[in-house]
């Protein structure tokens, strides 16, 4: 299994997961945040095609995860995989969802604390404290072949106010973790958005600052990752110094050094399991 990001952050958000089934390849995105036209053009430049992607996974309606999505999915036939409350959110009503349904869409529907397969892949979808209908985050867990129980997980958790119990239970055994590090909270608090924005941001159905961050990574093994990946940092309230300076009484230098800082435009490379 190999995962690359096409961007990263409010401006746009999208990323790729491959792996091989049954000797084929298979292509997921997480996320759609920005036009097709943009879309197409970054997954060319990493030698994809909208028609190569086997299934689109949507963690939540905000615009940087949304973008063309569902017009996507139903154009190229791909599924779709959704909460209720993201496609609601996204300003789907019951009815409009049916007929988008007979139309072509083909949704799949994800609640968390299920597990869903997908081509060898198994998709585990965990509820997140997020300013959206129904958000969620997704674990995915890769069968190695030909070694039987053993697996290889990737964990995403972007979008979140803070750590609940659940994603603290979830997210603990893992192999690679892009995990959100949006702010470093003394730029937030001096940046000059309004009040209410600061709030928000900073709440707990916001986003993670980056010693929120830090504290999650001392509470699950680190240790093991053999990925770790900052990700939807903030271009006005963050920097990768001030997400490396938090991050490394929790991790240590050898981590540290091994750490990926996901870019707004360009996200990052390939990185394989
Ligand atoms: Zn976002
Ligand atoms: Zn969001």
């Amino acid at each position: 299994m190999r995962f690359r990001s096409l961007g990263s952050g409010s401006a746009g958000n999208a990323l790729l997961v491959q792996w091989t089934h049954e000797a084929a390849e298979r292509l997921l995105l997480v996320d759609c945040g920005m036009s097709e036209r943009e879309l197409q053009m970054r997954l060319r430049a990493c030698g994809c095609e909208a028609f190569d992607l086997d299934l689109i996974l949507l963690t939540h309606e905000h615009e940087d995860h949304l973008g063309c999505a569902i017009s996507l999915a139903t154009k190229y036939a791909i599924p779709l995989g959704a909460s209720l409350g993201t496609l609601q959110g996204a300003g789907l009503s019951v009815g409009q969802l049916t007929q988008a349904e007979a139309k072509g869409l083909q949704w799949v529907r994800l609640s968390s604390g299920q597990r869903f397969e997908a081509f060898g892949l198994e998709i585990e979808a965990v509820a997140v404290p997020h300013d959206a209908r129904e958000a969620q985050q997704f674990v995915l867990h890769h069968h190695n072949a030909g070694q039987p129980g053993s697996q290889t997980s990737l964990g995403i958790l972007t979008d979140l106010g803070h750590i609940s119990r659940e994603v603290l239970q979830r997210y603990c055994r893992l192999d690679a973790l892009v995990l959100e590090c949006n702010h470093h909270l003394p730029l937030l608090e001096r940046c000059a958005y309004p009040a209410s924005v600061k709030r928000r941001i900073a709440g707990a159905w916001g986003h993670l600052s980056n010693a929120q961050s830090a504290a999650f990574l001392r509470e699950i093994d680190a240790a093991n990752l053999r990925v770790l990946v900052a990700a939807h940092l903030s271009l006005q309230n963050n920097h990768p110094d001030q997400v490396r300076a938090a991050l490394h009484g929790a991790i240590g230098a050898e981590a540290l050094a091994r750490l990926v800082i996901a870019d707004q435009k360009s996200g990052f490379g390939w990185q394989t399991l």
